[in-house]
């Protein structure tokens, strides 16, 4: 990878960095859904991103768009909850964009993740302020194009990506529940962390690291 580009190993590493970050905190999201939910958030994640590192070590997909492919087909498959089918269709939706060639521009990567995140919209019909992981990824997605179009390099508008998921799933606190299981609840949702909003951060903060690395 070079400082504008992405590959095939890049998105590998940003894979692999989220599955750790959701291992590690496994715990904290299932606790998250216990307040708000049924307590298995982190349990549904977990299960599926390791399935997806045991489909990954089975088979090394060729190219960006056969991994996405397989991430996403992997937690389809492999996780129960509203959680898998929505991050599944994240990456479906983000292969296709990315494509077969070795390597794309930045701003394509940022293509592709919108259209991950049009996917999760389509799929869970959930708006901003709804209380959702959305609350997470939409700002991060601005941040991202925003630091792209004013000239940053990959690393540095995915670490304010990263940032602006972190406020966006702190923001979630004070809001009502309007999609999934926490929206039962109503008013009552109010003061607590949205568990798959926390998880989406971690996802864009595994991004930041596995480029800054790469
Ligand atoms: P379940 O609610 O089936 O137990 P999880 O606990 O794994 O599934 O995931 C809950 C998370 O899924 C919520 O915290 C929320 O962020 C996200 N979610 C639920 N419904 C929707 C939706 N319609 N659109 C977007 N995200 C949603
Ligand atoms: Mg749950």
């Amino acid at each position: 990878m070079t400082d504008q580009t992405v590959d095939l190993d890049t998105l590998t590493a940003w894979i692999r960095e989220f599955a750790r970050a959701i291992g590690e905190n496994a715990q904290l999201l299932s606790d998250l859904d216990a307040a708000i939910g049924d307590a298995d958030h982190g349990i549904n994640m977990e299960r599926g991103m390791t399935a997806v590192l045991s489909a990954l070590d089975e088979s090394a997909p060729a190219d960006m768009s056969a991994l996405c492919k397989q991430v996403g087909m992997t937690l389809v498959k492999s996780v129960g909850g509203a959680s898998g089918p929505l991050y599944g269709t994240f990456f479906l939706r983000m292969g296709p964009p990315l494509g077969t060639s070795d390597s794309v521009a930045a701003t394509d990567f940022a293509k592709a993740l919108r259209a991950g995140v049009e996917g999760v919209v389509q799929r869970g019909r959930a708006e901003s302020g709804d209380k959702t992981m959305y609350d997470a990824l939409a700002p991060a997605l601005d941040a991202l194009d925003a630091a792209l179009t004013s000239g940053a390099v990959l690393s540095a508008a995915l670490s304010d990506a990263a940032t602006a998921a972190q406020n966006g799933r702190d923001a979630t606190e004070s809001m009502v529940a309007r999609k999934g299981r926490a929206s039962y609840l109503g008013q009552r949702s109010v003061g607590h962390q949205d568990p798959g909003a926390t998880s989406s951060a971690m996802l864009m903060a595994a991004a930041a690291t596995a480029f800054a690395e790469g």
